[in-house]
């Protein structure tokens, strides 16, 4: 990101071992040999009943989700949560479609919340709003409250919160509100190029029966298929759990309505992203941890492994044989600074997040 200085990590190894980073099994052997010891501290901190939370701050679509859920997946899924205020907004845009439980949110708002606006005019605007309008940061932190204290206690992971200038200052306070008071907490700032981002929703594809998500030029299936009349490359879905797959149909996977714009449509929200990053970037007396999803090429030889690098996905076609050849090469985008990178995979990223909460946690 312009103006930010996030520091490269090495996670490099010199016995050269290679690992199967999409399978589960080849990911529990390289984060164990990339960092073990660490895994170990962070596991032992937190089973002996020690939380902490941590403020995930990064652009819409730069995996922060994922990040979050695969650091749970190796640690310890009962002991970490990832916790998303838009996942709670939209989850509660249902429940108040319901009179029961409409009423039951009302009555235990009008027990907890407090802030400028009258009861009936949040739920007025509640039911009025569209995606875009946010709802009062009050009644936001009144409903996580309550939210979280169902999870028990457990390190979380925020995502969606800060999400404006105010709330940023909110979140400096957030542990007292939910209870959490002694435990250390800490924001996590992710950079993405914005090209990464513009080719992830650019080329996602879904199948349109199960809906499993993947992408013709960063994640490819086992079986692509080359349409002659359209003259494009088609993913065949190969989810064991989709319906086509099971009656042995070839299921095509399709661009979303709109994905082909790229990051065209939510260009505004992505500027306040990086705007409230660089707010956070800022604070004084919290802990920062710098996660950068980027590597200038010129050094990914001497701080990355092969594999830990994304690849991207090219297709050719086979007028004799009638089949599709899949050619992998590392992908090569500009970052926002205009400099040629490659874009690394989940895991080596997970590894860099890992080392340093142990040193944020001094543990
Ligand atoms: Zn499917």
């Amino acid at each position: 990101m312009q103006g930010l200085d996030f520091p490269l990590f090495k996670t490099k190894s010199d016995e050269g071992k290679k690992f199967d980073l999409s399978d589960p099994a080849g990911r529990r052997e390289y984060f164990e040999c990339k960092a073990g010891d660490e895994i170990n501290k962070l596991r032992d901190y937190l089973r002996s009943g020690n939380t902490f939370i941590a403020y995930l701050m990064g652009k819409k679509s730069s995996g922060k989700g994922t990040y979050a859920k695969m650091l749970a997946e190796i640690i310890d899924k009962e002991k970490i949560a990832h916790f998303s205020i838009g996942d709670m907004i939209r989850s509660f845009d249902e429940v108040i479609k319901d009179p029961a439980q409409r009423a039951e949110i009302e009555e235990f708002l009008k027990a907890n919340y407090r802030g400028f606006l009258d009861l009936d005019a949040i739920m007025k605007s509640w039911d009025n709003r569209s995606t875009k309008t946010l709802l009062p940061t009050e009644l936001i932190l009144t409903l996580a409250k309550r939210e979280i204290a169902k999870l028990g206690k457990k390190a979380i992971f925020l995502d969606g919160f800060p999400r404006d200038l105010d709330q940023i200052s909110y979140a400096l306070f957030f542990r007292d509100l939910i209870n959490y008071r002694d435990d250390p907490d800490l924001f996590i700032l992710i950079d993405v190029p914005t090209t990464v981002i513009d080719e992830r929703v650019k080329f996602r594809v879904i199948c349109p029966v199960c809906q499993n998500s993947r992408s013709l030029k960063l994640l490819a299936t086992k079986e692509v298929e080359y349409d002659k009349t359209e003259n494009k490359f088609y993913l065949i879905c190969d989810n064991s759990a989709c319906p086509s797959v099971q009656a042995g149909k070839k299921e095509r996977m399709v661009t979303k309505e709109g994905d082909e714009q790229g990051i065209a449509p939510i260009k505004e929200r992505l500027d306040k992203d990086e705007m409230l990053m660089k707010e956070a970037y800022k604070l004084q007396g919290i802990p920062k941890v710098l996660l950068r999803n980027s590597i200038p090429a010129d050094k990914t030889k001497d701080i990355t492994d092969d594999y830990e690098i994304t690849p991207e996905y090219v297709y050719n076609f086979d007028e004799k044989t009638g089949k599709v050849e899949t050619i992998e090469k590392a992908w090569e985008v500009k970052d926002d600074e205009g400099t040629v990178c490659n874009s690394l995979m989940p895991p080596p990223v997970v590894v860099s997040l890992i080392k340093q909460l142990v040193k944020v946690l001094g543990i």
